[in-house]
């Protein structure tokens, strides 16, 4: 069954070293045009992820150096691709729609008008943080010493929420999540991570987290990585099955991290139908599923972008 897709997560922008190949069926890695239209996809979140050895200016300079190339690889295919920058963008026109994300905030380097200009440059997504410490708040990997967010991270959330650029609590570290929820005035999503009362990782979103997310409106992302989901495409499943209990298929999407991590437990970006399928199995209707794969995230983005 051929459901049209709305992945929150990927990293083939950031991974790939050509991006020219995108454009062709590769045979390695999970996600290219092709394999990803074959699937149903029309609407791809793209992460600009920045490893963490770069601070500072160095991960302005990096990020700058990806956002470029990125711009350029959707001018070159803009037969095939465009950007994702207005409410407008979200009307399917047969080309794959691309929403340009900043995973991880250390290029902003504290500062509200590095924001801005991003915005400029395109960016729609924020993921406050990865795993370490940043300028606005702290991420999973920081631990027990993990706060809440910085002055900087609450100007940069108010900022996010003035242009119309969503914020992304994944990577977040459950104190600085619960500090983001005090003072979001919109809604805010989970672009990859899963449920931790089914697979006990750090990375997965506690139950309380989940139920304040979709009570202000907003969307956990489930997500294909083996370590968050803790078993294979059945064990994703029950993610999908606990999520509906807790909050409702109304509150549920997908971010695949393909590109992003090592055998997915849906191996590519053509296999969604499989998952379409595996899901009717267990009884879910097909207007849930359509729920799952694009219509929940279409709607946090149209209230969530510029007009
Ligand atoms: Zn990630």
């Amino acid at each position: 069954m051929k459901v049209a897709v709305f992945d929150a997560h990927n990293d083939s922008l950031t991974e790939r070293e050509d991006l020219n190949v995108l454009t062709q069926r590769l045979s390695d890695g999970h996600w290219d045009l092709i394999r990803f239209a074959e699937g149903g996809g029309r609407w791809q979140i793209a992460a600009i992820f920045t490893p963490p050895k770069f601070s500072g200016i160095e991960a302005f300079a990096y990020a700058l150096h990806h956002i470029e190339r990125a711009l350029e690889w959707v001018e070159q295919n803009r037969d095939k691709v465009r950007l994702i920058l207005s409410k407008r963008d979200l009307q399917y026109d047969g080309r794959i729609g691309i929403l340009l994300s900043l995973e991880g905030a250390s290029p902003l380097m504290g500062r509200v008008e590095v924001l801005r200009l991003f915005f400029r440059l395109g960016i729609r997504c924020l993921t406050l943080t990865w795993n370490h410490r940043n300028e606005l708040a702290d991420g999973v990997g920081v631990g027990e010493a993990a706060g809440g967010l910085t002055e900087a991270g609450k100007a940069v959330v108010a900022e996010c929420e003035k242009l119309g650029i969503a914020v992304d609590v994944s990577h977040l570290s459950e104190r600085s999540f619960w500090s983001l929820m005090q003072v979001a005035r919109k809604p805010v999503f989970a672009s990859h991570s899963n449920f931790r009362v089914v697979c006990d990782h750090p990375r997965n979103l506690t139950d309380e987290q989940a139920k304040a997310i979709a009570e202000k409106g907003g969307i956990v992302c489930l997500t294909f990585v083996p370590s968050f989901v803790g078993g294979d495409l059945t064990k994703f499943l029950n993610h999908f099955e606990h999520g509906v209990k807790l909050v409702g298929a109304k509150s549920l999407g997908l971010g695949s991290d393909f590109d992003g991590c090592k055998d997915p437990v849906l191996p590519e970006a053509s296999s969604f139908p499989q998952l379409a399928k595996a899901i009717g199995e267990i009884g879910v209707s097909v207007a849930d599923i359509r729920l799952l794969f694009h219509s929940n995230l279409i709607r946090y983005f149209r209230q969530t972008l510029p007009t």
